[in-house]
């Protein structure tokens, strides 16, 4: 059962001082809590209880206040999981076939602008604050934990009380899922994309038979025999049409994604042992070519038998994904890509469809709705960092020009393993004030700052983070205003 706070005491409203984010306030489990912020902008916790002892997992000062003990804490890892201890729906847990989002946070401010997006929206949309991807916690000097309790934090502020969920991205490696799953990560998104073999798009059928024949087959529990036998020929019925598989096509995709698979099972088994209770999203969308309905049907067909429960699946969706951005292709065609995953994550679920790089990809929001009734994951990750930035802009302009300039000194590095089609060439050297006012919204600049945070914020992440703290509450007011148009279009399937 879902844990619901207690109604506030008649007094509890005066014990806030002016210093108090009002919304915060919660009471649960014989306390009252809410987060203040001190003249030089530092963050504690406040409790107020009866009983003491209510509060004991916390590190901090009692003091005496009538009948009541008034604790204050600071922001530290330890008092972070003493708060999800005590407002238990702030501990990341499973969301199942939930519509839910993803609102990855470079930084570990924007949480209380996410809040207040899904607030504005009052749809019932499972949110994951908590999320990053092992390659942006490198690139941005964050643990797991970092990640974790930053969100905790932000969920608190904005007085958050549903569940949430907590996305530990992109795993590719085994070890990634034991910091992953000790920080509290309720939801796992293993990727096994160095293992694809691209080479299998074009192969021709003789090299395909010796990639499949050369596959570990007993790792994978089977033999090739077996698998021609259990997919050659094959029907699928969906909702409006039927789906045959000729042989090409599953060897083929055999070909591609079965070192994948092994690697991927490698990955689930870790985390399994670990005895845990979370889910799992398998993710290929990092890949080189889109995922066809064939290689859909033998992945999650393969993966289901060898043991693996997973609750999202993201393909690679024809088109391009960028980072930032709209949608770049042909929608009609991302239309039916959206239709035939979704009938197929139906027949053979169900699971949820998760759409990576989901960030600023208005048009496309409609259609994934539509296609999965709302039984969907929605994934952003950078496009609270770039927006971040505005308020960078608005309120620093010469540190934005420095910025703006690291950028595209260090964007040949920066832009590795992402997918980008900016031209730096075309962004003003020495923007003027008003330039600099629009870096945000032109493609060449928003997609050059986008994938230079690591750089970014290693020079200049003391003075930014200064600049954020100053302003907050116009840094809230753009990610929520951001974040209405990302969730919206999903309120009415919504389940
Ligand atoms: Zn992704």
């Amino acid at each position: 059962m879902t844990p619901r706070p207690d109604p506030l005491g008649p007094s509890a409203a005066s014990w806030l001082g002016d210093r108090a984010y009002p919304e915060s306030q919660v009471s649960y489990g014989g306390a009252t809590y809410w987060l203040e912020r001190s003249a030089d902008g530092v963050k504690r916790m406040v409790a107020v209880a009866n009983d003491e002892s209510t509060l004991n997992r916390f590190v901090g000062t009692a003091e005496t206040l009538d009948d009541n003990v008034r604790f204050t804490a600071e922001t530290t890892a330890d008092n972070a999981l003493a708060l999800r201890s005590a407002l238990p729906w702030l501990n990341p847990s499973r969301i199942g076939l939930h519509t839910s989002a993803g609102f990855g946070d470079r930084l570990g401010l924007a949480t209380p602008g996410h809040v207040r997006a899904l607030n504005a929206v009052a749809a019932s949309i499972r949110p994951v604050f908590a999320q990053q991807s092992i390659r942006e916690m490198g690139r941005c000097h964050r643990t797991p934990r970092d990640v974790l309790d930053d969100a905790t934090w932000g969920a608190f502020q904005a007085g958050w009380t549903r569940p949430v969920g907590g996305d530990a991205d992109h795993l590719e490696e085994l070890e990634d899922i034991d910091n992953t799953v000790a920080a509290g990560f309720a939801f796992f998104t293993l990727d096994p994309k160095a293992e694809v073999d691209p080479e299998a798009e074009y192969a021709d059928p003789a090299t395909i038979k010796a990639k499949v024949e050369a596959l570990d087959w007993p790792s994978l529990e089977s033999d090739l025999p077996t698998f021609i036998k259990t997919y050659a020929g094959q029907r699928i019925d969906l909702q409006h049409e039927a789906m045959d598989l000729d042989e090409e096509s599953v060897l083929r995709a055999m070909a591609k994604y079965g070192p994948s698979l092994a690697h991927a099972m490698a990955m689930y088994r870790r985390l399994m042992e670990k005895g845990a209770d979370v889910e799992v999203e398998f993710a290929v969308d990092e890949t080189d070519y889109p995922t066809k309905p064939a290689e859909h049907v033998v992945v999650v067909s393969e993966l289901k038998r060898l043991g693996m429960d997973f609750v999202s699946f993201a393909p690679r969706f024809v088109g391009r994904f960028e980072k930032g951005v709209e949608y770049i292709g042909d929608i009609d065609g991302l239309r039916r890509d959206f239709e035939i995953h979704a009938e197929l994550a139906r027949a053979l679920g169900p699971y949820k469809l998760s759409l990576h790089s989901g960030s600023d990809k208005y048009s496309t929001y409609p259609l994934i709705a539509e296609a999965t009734n709302g039984v969907v994951h929605l994934k952003t990750a950078g496009t609270s960092w770039a927006e971040a930035l505005r308020v960078i802009a608005h309120n620093d302009a010469d540190l934005m020009r420095q910025i703006l300039t690291l950028a595209l000194d260090s964007f040949e590095a920066n832009r590795k393993s992402y997918h980008l089609s900016c031209d730096p060439a075309r962004i003003p050297a020495n923007p003027t004030d008003e330039q600099v006012g629009r870096l945000m919204d032109v493609v060449d600049s928003r997609q050059v700052l986008h994938v230079g945070y690591g750089a970014i914020l290693d020079e200049f992440g003391s003075r930014m983070y200064q600049v954020w703290n100053d302003n907050e509450e116009e840094h809230y007011r753009i990610i929520a205003d951001h974040f209405v148009k990302h969730v919206q279009p999903f309120a009415q399937y919504a389940q």
